[in-house]
C-alpha cells in the first residue's frame, strides 16, 4: 500500500488534540527534510527578508504520533541526474531504489531506454515506497526536446508510473517556462567577477561579451568602474532549472558603459527575418569582422601571460598576443578563403585567411591546424587551438590583422566594418522595443546601485 505524505498528514490532522499544528508541520518537515533531497531552485535576485519566530511550546508527548506515522507509509521523492556510463541499476542505486521489475522495465522498454541514452545530465525525479521494499512508484525524467528543432523553446519530459500489472510510460514534448531577469553590475576587476557577483550565470556573461565585441576588446579595454545591465530570458522546465546544457535563454537587452561611453544592444526579430542585436540606433551590432579570434571564456578571459618572446626580432613583431590555455578553439574573424596552413619558422604552426577586399588575417603557433589551405571559412568557424609551436614559450595566439598588405588594429577595422542597418518601417518597431529594452536596463541599474556611473 502506497500512501503519500499529504495522506499521512490529514491522518494526522484528525487528531488535532494530539498533535499542534505546528509540531505537525515540524514533524512532517523533518520526515521530508530527512528522505528527500530538495530540488533545486532557480536562482532568485529578490532580497528576501526572513524574520524567525520564537515561541514557547508545549511539549506533547510524541510516542502515540510516532507510532501512527510508523502505521503509515511515506513516499520518498528524490531527484538526481543522468551521467555518462549509467545503467539502469546504477541510476536506480543513486536514486536509493532497489526494485528489479523497474530496473528490467527500464532495460527493456525502448522508450525508457532513451533515458539513459543520448544526452547526459537529464533530471530524474523518483517516487518510491518508503521502508525495506523501496518499490519505484513514478519517475519522472525531463530532458532536451525530442524535436531539436525545438531545443530553446521545448523539453522532453517521459514519466514511468507503476501499475497493476507492471509499469506505463509515457514520453511527449513540453514548453519550458520563460521567465524575464535582469542582473547589473560595476566592473572591479573582471568581466566575469562582476557578473558573479550580479548572479549571472556565465553563459549570459558570454552572450555579453560576444555581443559587444566589436564595441569593446574585453581583454585590453575594460576599465574599472565600467557598468552593465542586462536583461535576459530564464529557461525552466515544470519549474525547475533545465540541467542538461541550455541552462539560459537569451539576452533580450543589454548596456555597457566602458570608459564613458555608453552602449546598449536590443534583441530584434522583425516578422520571419533572422533575429539579431542592434545598437539604440537601430543599427546592428554584428559586423563583417569580429573583433576576437578567441571565443571570450571563464578560462581564457583570465589566463595571464607567462611567456616572453624568444627572439629578439620576434619582440618587435606586430599584431596581438593573446594568452590562453592550449586547445583553445581559435576561430576565422570573418569570411573568407583559407590561403595557408601549415608550419613557417617562427610561427610554427600557422593558417592565413584570406577575406574580401585587401583584407587577410594571420593565426600563429597553433597546437593543431584543422582547415586545409583552399577552404571556404565562415565568421566564427573553428580554424585549429591555441599552442606553443614555433618562437613561443607558453601557449598563446600570435594574431594579425593585415590591409593591403600592412599592420591593422583588429578591434579598429572590426568597429569601423560595415553593419545592417534597419529599413524605416522595421526600425519604428524596433523604436517601441527599444524604449521598453532601455527602461529595463535603467531599472536593474538603479537597482544594483549602479546609477551614479551613467552618463
Ligand atoms: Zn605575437
Amino acid at each position: 500500500m502506497r500512501l503519500s505524505l499529504a495522506r499521512a498528514e490529514l491522518a494526522l490532522r484528525q487528531h488535532p488534540r494530539v498533535l499542534s499544528g505546528a509540531a505537525l508541520t515540524l514533524l512532517l518537515g523533518s520526515a521530508v527534510t530527512a528522505f528527500g533531497v530538495a530540488p533545486l531552485t532557480p536562482i532568485d535576485t529578490t532580497p528576501v527578508s526572513t524574520r524567525i519566530i520564537t515561541e514557547a511550546m508545549a511539549v506533547p508527548d510524541l510516542t502515540p504520533q510516532s507510532l501512527a506515522l510508523e502505521a503509515y507509509t511515506l513516499a520518498l521523492h528524490r531527484n538526481d541526474v543522468t551521467r555518462a556510463g549509467d545503467t539502469a541499476d546504477s541510476l536506480l542505486a543513486r536514486l536509493g531504489i532497489s526494485d528489479l521489475e523497474a530496473a528490467a522495465f527500464l532495460r527493456r522498454d525502448r522508450t525508457a531506454q532513451r533515458i539513459l541514452t543520448g544526452r547526459t545530465g537529464k533530471r530524474v525525479q523518483a517516487t518510491s515506497v518508503a521502508g525495506p521494499s523501496g518499490q519505484l512508484q513514478r519517475l519522472v525524467v525531463r530532458g532536451p526536446a525530442l524535436d531539436s528543432a525545438r531545443a530553446l523553446t521545448h523539453f522532453s519530459r517521459v514519466t514511468l508510473t507503476r501499475e497493476a500489472g507492471g509499469f506505463s510510460i509515457q514520453e511527449e514534448d513540453v514548453a519550458l517556462g520563460v521567465e524575464h531577469r535582469s542582473g547589473a553590475g560595476t566592473i572591479q576587476s573582471s568581466l566575469f567577477a562582476a557578473a558573479d557577483q550580479a548572479g549571472l550565470p556565465d553563459s549570459v556573461t558570454i552572450q555579453m561579451a560576444e555581443i559587444f565585441g566589436s564595441d569593446i576588446d574585453f581583454r585590453r579595454e575594460l576599465r574599472k568602474g565600467d557598468t552593465f545591465a542586462v536583461v535576459y530570458e530564464s529557461l525552466s522546465a515544470d519549474g525547475e532549472p533545465l540541467t542538461w546544457g541550455v541552462n539560459t535563454g537569451r539576452v533580450l537587452s543589454a548596456r555597457f558603459v566602458n570608459d564613458g561611453h555608453t552602449l546598449d544592444a536590443v534583441w530584434f526579430q522583425d516578422g520571419d527575418q533572422r533575429g539579431g542585436y542592434y545598437s539604440a540606433d537601430g543599427k546592428s551590432k554584428a559586423r563583417v569582422f569580429l573583433a576576437s579570434p578567441l571565443a571570450f571564456s571563464r578560462v581564457s578571459s583570465g589566463f595571464s601571460m607567462r611567456f616572453h618572446p624568444i627572439l629578439k626580432q620576434w619582440r618587435a613583431h606586430l599584431g596581438v598576443d593573446y594568452a590562453a590555455p592550449t586547445g583553445t578553439p581559435v576561430r576565422s574573424v570573418g569570411d573568407g578563403t583559407v590561403e595557408f596552413a601549415g608550419t613557417q619558422n617562427g610561427y610554427g604552426n600557422v593558417v592565413i585567411v584570406r577575406h574580401g577586399g585587401e583584407h587577410s588575417t594571420v593565426y600563429a603557433h597553433l597546437s593543431r591546424i584543422g582547415v586545409r589551405a583552399g577552404q571556404k571559412v565562415a565568421q566564427g568557424d573553428t580554424l585549429g587551438g591555441v599552442g606553443s609551436t614555433g618562437w613561443a614559450t607558453g601557449p598563446h595566439l600570435h594574431f594579425e590583422f593585415k590591409q593591403g598588405g600592412r599592420q591593422v588594429d583588429p578591434i579598429k577595422v572590426a568597429r569601423s566594418s560595415e553593419a545592417v542597418t534597419l529599413g524605416s518601417a522595421a526600425l519604428a518597431r524596433f523604436r517601441d522595443l527599444a524604449s521598453s529594452a532601455q527602461d529595463h536596463l535603467v531599472g536593474a541599474l538603479a537597482s544594483a546601485g549602479a546609477v551614479a556611473q551613467m552618463e
